[in-house]
């Protein structure tokens, strides 16, 4: 069985071929680009050489229709028919309150996608003009959505509904849903598996940390809590956006520099954050380079460390401890002096790091905790595609 999975930005689509029975990725790639001039396919096959190809990519159809001719090509590709792909996954962001699993892709998915429009207008329309694309391009193979949001769907209630009148999250929706579902996830199942212990029997703490991030608590299998809210602007500090705020800042800014929606929308969600508060870069490793020598680079890092930091504590409380912290994303798996900087002085949490393991370099899933930590502390490279092609498989499996 191979799965294709596509996940599908407004100028990119981002794909992988999935053999999920294997859990092997037999391609991946990107087209980017998609509508303006350089557009453009990076296609590698396993264990070959990267390829490139640039050409006139106009809309997501176009782009779909290169990424299958590359996938069949007789030098690049890894199938022969188009009929060998049993499936195709797509990632989808948000699925509101209206999917809690991943589903089958009907015209009634495609109405609520389009309902969720609302929550997420740089994404969901990205996301169907996707599905749109593949239905014409493979119109036999079925399609399944996977959601961002769909495993915080488990949260209570009095962890996703803000502190407002109630009519307005009866009205619109408004309440916390969380995104990155697909990686806390895979890492916190993962984790599970490392620690030789069922996941119903554990509450871990994953950190997805990369130009977005977030973090959840994850109890008994189950998301309890997570930072993003009703759009992924709130909670930890982040390459450029402003993560948690008093809410009378946006107004009183709004007033002071008489500023519209839209200029304040751009300032909080590309101005602010690392890049805003370093005036450097929204990139950690740069960022890192210079955290002797620039005052306000340092400050961000310590700022991002620090409100990590709060949220985990706050984890603990919530789920009265933790048997495991999981670091993931670019920045959670690579960045040694985040992780440092975040878990030094827990240790009344139980929480403590060694730092030789911290620093070593190497690639893959590592426990990192010293020795007299009680609770355990992983890296754990994330695979959001992985889990779009099982729950894909699932789901098609179910149907014969
Ligand atoms: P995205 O959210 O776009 O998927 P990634 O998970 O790839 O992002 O994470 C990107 C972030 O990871 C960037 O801030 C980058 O600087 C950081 N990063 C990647 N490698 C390192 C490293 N070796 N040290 C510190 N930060 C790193």
């Amino acid at each position: 069985m191979k799965v294709l999975v596509l996940n599908s930005g407004s100028s990119s689509v981002k794909y992988q071929m999935i053999d999920p029975k294997k859990e092997e990725c037999l391609a991946k790639g990107v087209v980017e680009r998609i509508g303006m001039a350089g557009a453009m396919l990076t296609h590698k096959p396993k264990d070959r050489e990267q390829v490139r190809l640039t050409g006139e990519i106009l809309d997501h159809k176009v782009a779909i229709e290169y990424v299958m001719s590359i996938l069949l090509s007789k030098n690049h590709g890894v199938i022969k028919d188009k009929n060998e792909i049993s499936a195709v996954g797509h990632r989808v962001v948000h699925g509101g309150e209206a999917f809690s699993n991943s589903v089958m892709i009907t015209s009634e998915v495609i109405k609520e996608i389009a309902n969720c429009i609302e929550y997420a207008p740089l994404h969901n329309p990205a996301n169907l003009k996707g599905i749109r694309a593949t239905q014409a391009i493979l119109p036999n193979i079925p399609e399944v959505a996977v959601f961002d949001t769909a495993f915080h769907q488990s949260m209570p209630m009095h962890a996703f509904i803000y502190g407002l009148p109630y009519v307005v999250y009866k009205r619109h929706g408004i309440r916390r849903y969380g995104f990155h579902g697909t990686s806390h996830l895979y890492v916190s199942d993962r984790a599970a598996k490392i620690l030789k212990k069922p996941k119903d029997k554990l509450k871990i703490i994953t950190c997805h940390l990369g130009n977005g991030s977030s973090i959840a608590a994850i109890k008994n299998g189950k998301s309890l809590d997570t930072s993003m809210g009703f759009t992924p602007l709130e909670g930890l500090l982040m390459g450029t956006r402003s993560g948690d705020l008093d809410p009378a800042v946006v107004l009183h800014i709004m007033n002071k520099e008489e500023m519209t929606m839209h200029e304040m929308n751009t300032m909080l969600n590309k101005h602010s954050g690392i890049q805003g508060l370093s005036g450097l870069s929204s990139d950690m490793r740069e960022i890192e380079e210079v955290l002797d020598s620039n005052v306000q680079a340092l400050l961000s890092h310590q700022v991002f460390c620090y409100r990590l930091k709060k949220y985990i504590g706050a984890y603990c409380a919530a789920m009265n401890g933790a048997d495991a912290i999981v670091f993931t994303g670019g920045i959670g798996e690579n960045s040694s002096v985040v992780r440092r900087d975040t878990l030094n002085e827990m240790q009344f949490f139980g929480i403590e790091l060694d730092s030789r393991k911290n620093n070593k370099r190497e690639n893959g899933e590592k426990e990192i905790q010293g020795k007299n930590s009680k609770v355990k502390i992983l890296i754990i490279p994330t695979n959001e595609e992985l889990v779009i092609a099982r729950d894909t498989m699932a789901i098609v499996n179910k149907l014969n």
